[in-house]
């Protein structure tokens, strides 16, 4: 290993056998890791026979202890950052302690390996060229149906996180905002005995999982293909529906004015629809 660093270590989302050898080395070497769990991370320690001493980072104290980790670093000693699964940061805690180390002018090294969200995106068969990373949708229903809508003409792949517990309701309302047809995927229990990868439209995916409570179980992340831009020559509709009610009110220039700044449909054709329904 090289100079005095915090290393933010990746560990496996399931099977042990994702471990890399550089990870396990790496927390071999080190003063201290800085675990999210250390119970959990105990039985990771025993599997690989790691005997460095570990220190709870989690949610609700790594602001008392960056001054710890800190100190640790100004007396030459490495650190280890690691999370329950997957890699530490990505919707886990530790955000602030890489930003603090980083501000106090020490090195951050990664130490890379899985992250649930690209695992999923790979196998799933949804387009990856372009894709963002939504983390948890929030957990009420009023909220994650505001939550999907806000995010319902994004024309690249959405990535989720959700538990087990919202799964049914988190698929029923993504179908309702971002419609039956839409192509998502959900990837459940990654890398373990149980994994499904299943992508289907979105009515489907619904029934699916409706119809087995074995498919509600465990460890999810839900992926959304984006939308299809509506070409700007073609009324539909939803033009329609919004021209007629500008109609109702405003003249047939203003109404088409308005409606294709709306909808982004050119104003000519919604002019010619204007005239043809006042
Ligand atoms: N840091 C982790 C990473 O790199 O992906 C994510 C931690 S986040 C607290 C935990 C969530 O990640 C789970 O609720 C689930 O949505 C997703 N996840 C983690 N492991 C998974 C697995 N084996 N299969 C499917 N999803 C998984």
């Amino acid at each position: 290993m090289q100079d005095t660093a915090l290393y933010v270590v990746a560990t496996p989302i399931g099977n042990l056998q994702d471990m890399t050898p550089r990870a396990v080395d790496v927390l071999n070497q080190v003063a201290v890791i800085a675990a999210e769990d250390t119970r959990h991370s105990a039985r990771l320690m025993a599997h690989f026979n790691i005997k460095t001493p570990l220190i709870s980072v989690h949610e609700h104290n790594e602001r008392q202890r960056v001054e710890r980790i800190l100190q640790y670093l100004s007396q030459g000693e490495s650190v280890a950052l690691i999370s329950d699964a997957g890699t530490p940061v990505i919707s886990d805690p530790g955000f602030v302690l890489v930003r603090a180390v980083r501000e106090a002018g020490f090195r951050v090294v990664p130490v890379p390996g899985c992250v649930a969200f690209v695992t999923a995106l790979c196998a799933s068969g949804l387009p990856s060229d372009r894709f963002s990373f939504e983390g948890f949708p929030p957990a009420k229903s009023q909220a994650r149906q505001q939550f999907y809508r806000e995010r319902e003409t994004l024309p690249h792949t959405l990535v989720f996180y959700e538990s087990p517990h919202r799964i049914l309701a988190s698929l029923t309302d993504m179908a309702e905002v971002f419609g039956p047809q839409r192509r998502a995927a959900v990837a459940r229990e990654l890398t373990k005995t149980f994994e499904t990868i299943h992508c289907a439209p979105l009515a489907e995916l619904l029934d699916w999982m409706a119809a087995d409570s074995n498919q509600q179980r465990g460890e999810f992340v839900l992926m959304v293909e984006g939308a299809v831009p509506k070409p700007a020559d073609q009324l539909d509709d939803e033009a329609l529906r919004v021209l007629d009610i500008l109609l109702a009110e405003l003249s047939v220039k203003q109404s088409s004015a308005l409606a294709a700044q709306i909808t982004g449909i050119k104003k000519k054709l919604l002019y010619q629809a204007a005239l043809e329904r006042s």
